[in-house]
């Protein structure tokens, strides 16, 4: 996969766009990229920000308010559980794992929160979605990657 450099922490993949996110979504991204690079040296790698094609019905990647995503140090993957400890330090509601992806990272996203205020957690591992948060079949009908 062709990267493009977007700042000295953070890279994209070539038809990632970044620039398309939501202020809201970029400014998260770039404070938690920053935080991830002075703090561990790791190399935040986008896949996808905003896109028009290619996720469910509802995606926030629509809208620009979410990102597919991984870190690297040193070349090297970041282990999955240590890239979802830094990522959720930031305020996204929509948490997404994916750790049989060829590069295992993470889904973030804006949502909006359910009546309890809660957000919506979920993992997809041998074709199965774990979901955790809000009430599940609800939120099987929302579910992106
Ligand atoms: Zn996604």
């Amino acid at each position: 996969m062709l990267l493009k450099r977007l700042s000295e922490h953070v890279q994209l993949y070539e038809d990632a766009d970044f620039a398309g996110m939501t202020e809201e979504a970029k400014d998260l991204v770039v404070r938690m990229a920053k935080f991830a690079f002075f703090a561990y040296g790791w190399m935040m790698i986008i896949h996808v920000g905003r896109t028009t094609s290619g996720h469910s019905k509802d995606s926030r990647h629509y809208p620009g308010d979410a990102l597919d995503f991984h870190w690297e140090k040193d070349g090297k993957v970041v282990p999955l559980e240590a890239q979802r400890a830094v990522a959720d330090l930031f305020d996204w509601t929509g948490k997404g794992e994916y750790p049989e992806w060829n590069s295992p990272g993470l889904h973030r996203d804006r949502r909006s929160l359910g009546e309890l205020g809660q957000g919506t957690s979920w993992r997809l591992k041998g074709g199965e979605y774990l979901v955790w948060g809000r009430d599940p079949i609800e939120k099987m009908l929302e579910l992106e990657d």
